[in-house]
């Protein structure tokens, strides 16, 4: 656990040392949970970038290249097992860092470890094919990785989205850039270092930290990068996209989401209804995939709410190191964000049902939202339609299964959704009609399963990470035509 009486001063990681460290400025490390300043960050621009790029593309031409598939995976599973080894210090960090519950942060980190288990298994496990193209040819398709890869990642979950991006990455043989979030560098720091302990050659992953507008920018221009995979807001990933494209590199870009979670009349609701709040609780909110809509059969409409408002009643809300249900907001931006969408949200029309208490004991000067229950907005508000990223859920009834499919798409997100219903045949045709990456029926899991491919439709990005297609992402193909008569 980081000593918060005096500030610690992090450093980049660039070509497998710590250089930088911001002694005298940079930027500040707030702890969400009271506000203080604890650590300090440096703030790099296009310089450390080029550092990062040219040590990056150093271990991909040298060192890191030159691996077996076999190597670069034990490597990766041995990481995965130093991560476990630190695992409570690194819980202890993400929570620091981000406000999240420890129990969520643990999650987190096991989840990060699962990323590199799998990725390092795969490493060895990725063919190419041959293609019977003529006689007296062979035609071998090869599965070859981009060469330095990208990675800009938001402060959500920055220790998961780390590792599966990162894991894809260099399980398939990239050398890797990573830029996280200006709030929230320090787990990704922290498993950078345990990368280089668990043997990874120098270059091969190097960690530039800064703004979004200055680091974020840089690497996202680079002409020395061959691959972005970008993690965060619609707004950025455009910008990012067209810088990627001024040098024709591809882009993986993961967005936002206004996932439904949609109750049939015939729902198990005590299944359900814990889930449907988790989804939008966890981590205070701030999670692409949130359930931040719940739309619900009419006649079960009245209970529903009832039971919903009693739930969001009881939530406890306080700092993430004594483990409440749920934490604060990341920073004092985005609490104003969440605050003013939602004061918005009620000029418009919505009513609060419900809102969670912050417990006395929480400090004064924590970035605390406590969750809340809305209903009553129209179907095409911004309530209905804006991805809010905090623990807000807003409600929305429907008369039939038409109905119910039309609200689930009437977004210009398209990220994940559940539905709630015993009936086999309207499980599979709301699975089929309801545009998402991910559709969950009679379960839901807010960003989980590392097997599982993830990605979005519509505004919430395009390509595919997790299981094994998030490694495919990391390759391309080079055809090799041989003529031996
Ligand atoms: P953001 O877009 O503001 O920042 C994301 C990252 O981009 C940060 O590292 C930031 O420093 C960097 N950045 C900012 N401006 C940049 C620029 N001009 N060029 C290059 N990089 C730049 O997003 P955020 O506020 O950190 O995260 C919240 C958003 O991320 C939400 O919309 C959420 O839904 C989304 N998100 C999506 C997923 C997913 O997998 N689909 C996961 C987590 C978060």
């Amino acid at each position: 656990m980081l000593d918060r009486t005096s500030i610690t001063a992090f450093g980049h990681i660039i070509n497998g040392k710590v250089v930088d460290r911001a002694e005298n400025g940079g930027i500040d490390v707030v702890d969400p949970a009271d506000g203080r300043v604890f650590a300090r960050l440096p703030r790099g621009g296009a310089a450390e970038v080029d550092r990062a790029v040219e040590a990056a593309r150093a271990a991909f031409e040298g060192e890191w290249g030159a691996k077996s598939a076999l190597e670069r995976g034990r490597i990766l599973m041995r990481f995965s097992a130093l991560i476990l080894e630190h695992a409570e210090e690194l819980a202890e960090l993400e929570c620091l860092d981000t406000g999240k519950p420890l129990t969520q942060a643990r999650n987190d980190i096991t989840a990060t470890a699962r990323y590199f288990e799998y990725y390092g298994s795969a490493a060895d496990k990725h063919h190419g094919e041959t293609i019977p193209y003529s006689k007296g040819m062979t035609v071998l398709a090869l599965r070859v990785p981009h060469g330095v890869t990208g990675h800009i990642i938001p402060w959500n979950y920055p220790s998961q989205i780390f590792g599966r991006s990162v894991g894809g990455a260099l399980a398939a043989g990239n050398a890797c850039v990573v830029k996280p979030a200006e709030d929230a560098c320090l787990t990704p720091l922290r498993l950078a270092e345990l990368a280089l302990e668990a043997g990874l050659p120098a270059g091969a992953l190097n960690i530039v930290c800064g703004l979004g507008m200055e680091a974020g920018a840089a690497l996202a221009g680079h002409t020395g990068i061959n691959h972005i995979s970008f993690t965060g807001s619609p707004q950025t990933g455009t910008a990012v996209a067209k810088a990627a494209a001024e040098n024709h590199v591809p882009v993986t870009l993961e967005l936002g989401g206004k996932s439904p979670q949609v109750l049939f009349a015939d729902a198990n609701l005590d299944e359900a209804l814990p889930v449907v709040v988790n989804a939008i609780v966890q981590n205070a909110g701030q999670t692409c995939a949130a359930g931040s809509r719940v739309l619900i059969e009419r006649s079960i409409y009245p209970e529903v709410m009832k039971r919903l408002a009693e739930r969001f009643a009881a939530l406890k809300v306080g700092p993430g190191i004594d483990d409440p249900d749920c934490g604060p907001i990341v920073s004092a931006r985005q609490l104003r964000r969440v605050t003013e969408l939602v004061e918005a949200a009620l000029a418009d029309g919505a009513r609060v049902v419900a809102q969670a208490q912050k417990n006395a004991d929480a400090p004064d000067g924590g970035y605390y939202f406590p969750p809340m229950l809305l209903d009553g907005a129209a179907p095409d508000s911004r309530l209905a339609c804006d991805e809010i990223f905090g623990p807000v859920l807003a409600a929305f009834p429907f008369d039939d299964e038409a109905e119910a499919i039309r609200l689930a798409n009437g977004t210009p997100y398209g990220l994940t959704a559940s539905v709630w219903t015993q009936d086999g045949g309207r499980q599979m045709r709301c699975a089929h009609a309801i545009e998402a990456g991910q559709v969950f029926i009679n379960n839901y899991g807010a960003g989980g399963g590392i097997e599982l491919p993830f990605g979005g439709m519509k505004r919430s990005g395009y390509g595919r990470e997790k299981a094994f297609e998030g490694m495919v992402s990391f390759t391309t193909i080079k055809t090799v035509v041989l003529k031996h008569g």
